[in-house]
């Protein structure tokens, strides 16, 4: 911070604005997060960096969460979220959706939770993000992935089961297993373990 404050750097400035708002949220300090987000996103208004204010208006949302205020981290979840569409980040637009989903869960709106799960669900399919052997979403769970030759991506769990299961089977002598997103052959020697 210090060396972009020298230099005059707008977008290091910003970033590290939020980089400290970030760490004060993980601490719980309430009062010294919000101004440095509010920093932050008038450096990135400033400088046109939208992807940098969404990561800010996330932040501000997050913080008023944690302090129950409803309807100033909607509000400031719905600005991300515009701003994620506007760009079309998908990554984003998920990461609103899920603040959303808690927000309204917080609030026991079982409908909106239940819309909301849907969408994200839609945008992690569109991503890609869904394991298809297990059909749980990839990254939820601390399980390693394992990258298959087909580029397709599996938890590496899966993989072994899969491996596992057409081994017991009669092809037990087969040297491939079937990819759960696109069907082709994978040598089983490539797979993990
Ligand atoms: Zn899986
Ligand atoms: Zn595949």
């Amino acid at each position: 911070m210090k060396l972009a404050l020298e230099d005059g750097d707008r977008p290091t400035q910003g970033k590290c604005l939020c980089c400290f708002a970030d760490i004060h949220r993980n601490g719980n300090d309430v009062q010294a997060r919000h101004p440095r987000y509010e920093a932050a996103v008038s450096i990135m208004v400033e400088i046109g960096d939208r992807y940098g204010q969404i990561e800010a208006l996330s932040g501000m949302a997050k913080t008023m969460l944690a302090m129950k205020q409803i309807n100033k981290a909607l509000d400031y979840n719905a600005k991300a979220l515009d701003l994620a569409n506007n760009i079309g980040n998908k990554m984003h637009m998920l990461r609103c959706r899920i603040l959303l989903t808690d927000i309204y869960r917080l609030v026991g709106d079982t409908r909106m939770v239940a819309e909301e799960q849907c969408r994200c669900r839609r945008l992690q399919e569109d991503m890609q993000l869904i394991c298809r052997a297990c059909n749980k979403c990839l990254g939820e769970s601390p399980n390693h992935l394992e990258f298959l030759p087909c580029c397709h991506l599996v938890h590496n769990r899966c993989a072994y089961e899969t491996t596992r299961r057409s081994s017991s089977k009669n092809n037990r002598s087969s040297k491939f297993i079937s990819c759960p997103t696109c069907s082709k052959d994978v040598p089983k020697d490539s797979v993990y373990l």
